[in-house]
């Protein structure tokens, strides 16, 4: 469904990608795992037209989109949830909502995919006429999720949704990314420092470092590595001498 092609992307002079190749099969759930600043974003940002990449393909359903405007990829079925959920806090959740389904024409099928969303989220529902800037943290991931679940996707791009929320709403969010998975036939990027979470609810990961892809396998593959329960999971039984290892690499990059 989706191909990512060996990508370089730039801010500028800063090179953040450097040549990340990675696959989505349709229904998928998949996740880029990797500390902070590996490039997580920039993979998202540079799939959903954000940032066009100097070097490489992104091709989805047999077209290369690299380089075409977000609008144009959110409509050929991408649909984005950015890190921080960039919402829009001075308009009602319904409008937020609206939003998310602003290039669509079918009025029906829009208010069906409404009534999807307040399925999924029912808080949403009862939160509709107010304000989204008054609404939680954990509710306004709610709201970014069904946003882009207006644009009726069929690859969402998920970044950080487990950024400051209780371990409780995080199992909770999480089991309604796997509902829509499942239910809605989405295929789901998923973008996460949670590796716990993210190993467990996708079916194949990548590991980025500084840019670049260092390991990919299934989940339940990387799961059982020795160095990703070290590094991601912080499991103590994988051995002090792998956390000492660790440690040092972190004080030299
Ligand atoms: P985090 O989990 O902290 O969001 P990340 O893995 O998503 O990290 P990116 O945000 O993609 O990483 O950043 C990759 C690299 O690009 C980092 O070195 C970062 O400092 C740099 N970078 C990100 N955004 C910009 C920007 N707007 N201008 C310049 N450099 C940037």
């Amino acid at each position: 469904m989706l191909r990512v092609d060996s990508i370089e992307t730039f801010y500028g002079p800063i090179q953040a990608i450097r040549g990340v190749s990675l696959d989505v099969a349709p229904g998928q759930i998949v996740t880029v795992l990797g500390a902070n600043g590996a490039g997580k974003t920039t993979v998202l940002r540079t799939i959903s037209g954000v940032l066009d990449p100097e070097r490489g393909r992104v091709v989805f359903q047999g077209r290369d989109i690299a380089r075409m405007a977000p609008d144009k990829v959110m409509q050929l079925g991408i649909c984005h949830v950015p890190e921080g959920r960039e919402t829009f806090p001075f308009l009602t959740v319904r409008e937020n909502l609206m939003m998310g389904a602003y290039t669509r024409r079918d009025t029906a099928g829009v208010a069906s995919d409404l009534e999807l969303c307040f399925g999924y989220f029912p808080r949403l529902r009862e939160r509709q006429h107010q304000r989204a800037g008054l609404l939680s943290g954990g509710e306004q991931q709610m709201m970014a999720i069904s946003r882009a679940l207006m644009g009726r996707p069929k690859l969402l791009l998920l970044d950080e949704p487990s950024l400051g929320l209780s371990p409780l709403l995080v199992q909770q969010i999480f089991g309604i990314i796997r509902r829509i998975n499942q239910e809605q036939n989405v295929a789901i990027l998923l973008v996460e420092q949670n590796a716990h979470i993210a190993l467990r609810t996708a079916d194949y990961g990548y590991v980025l470092e500084v840019g670049r892809v260092v390991l990919a396998d299934h989940c339940k593959t990387l799961m059982a590595r020795e160095d990703i329960r070290e590094f991601y999971l912080g499991q103590k039984e994988a051995g002090a001498r792998g956390a000492r290892r660790w440690r040092k690499k972190r004080l030299w990059n």
